[in-house]
């Protein structure tokens, strides 16, 4: 059953991006990039999801808020633009932008997702899509954790901060950054909390001396 709704869900997703290339002349080549990027993005975060596996959950947190903020990510970072490219749903709402904002938004990906790659990287087995903590819970403060205590988030900000200069229209471009938005400013203060609970003063000397989104 589970193989059968992959196999459907996977069709459509096939159909719907078969659409969006044939789409092009009307979307601009920006909606490739973008189509490209969020493709990216869960292509890096497969193996990490598969690995963390061994490390079982031991502390769950906020589980029916964590549902919603989720997703609100995914509606407003995947299926809103997706609707759009695919059907011009929200065609009224269209701006333009020259071919530099295509060019921009992509220079400012490459840092991104180095920093996306990086921070799954040094959070090994303690990485969670989640708000919560395993059985075998390290405090990570090196690598790209030494300064900024959210470099995962820092890198997903950007990823989403540049979806309206690859899809041009005034909801499905800026539908991601401001899901992403509610996202962090809702769970950061949280997700510190727990964290805070469970390494006590490391955690609050961890703090210290690092920033949340810019190292200090
Ligand atoms: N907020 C971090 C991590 C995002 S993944 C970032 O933006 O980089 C979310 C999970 O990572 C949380 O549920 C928590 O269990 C874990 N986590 C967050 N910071 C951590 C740290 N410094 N060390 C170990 N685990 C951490």
């Amino acid at each position: 059953m589970k193989t059968a709704i992959r196999l459907f869900a996977t069709a459509i997703l096939l159909g719907v991006l078969g659409v969006i290339v044939w789409r092009l002349p009307v979307n601009g080549w920006g909606s490739l990039v973008w189509v490209a990027s969020i493709v990216l993005l869960t292509v890096l975060r497969m193996p990490h999801a598969r690995q963390t596996k061994t490390n079982t959950i031991t502390d769950k947190h906020a589980v029916s808020l964590e549902r919603v903020l989720l997703a609100l990510v995914a509606i407003g970072g995947t299926f809103v633009p997706l609707i759009h490219l695919a059907t011009g749903f929200f065609a009224f709402a269209n701006y333009r932008l020259p071919d530099w904002a295509v060019i921009v938004g992509a220079a400012i990906l490459v840092p991104a997702y180095w920093l996306f790659w990086r921070s799954h990287a040094d959070l090994g087995l303690n990485w969670s899509v989640t708000t919560e903590l395993r059985a075998q819970h390290d405090l990570v403060t090196s690598g790209v954790y030494e300064r900024i205590r959210h470099p995962m988030y820092a890198a997903i900000w950007l990823i989403f901060l540049v979806q309206p200069l690859f899809i041009h229209n005034w909801i499905a471009g800026l539908s991601g950054p401001l899901a992403f938005a509610v996202m962090y400013f809702v769970r950061v203060p949280y997700e510190e909390v727990m964290m805070r609970e469970r390494f006590g003063e490391a955690y609050d000397a961890y703090c210290k001396r690092s920033g949340r989104l810019f190292p200090r």
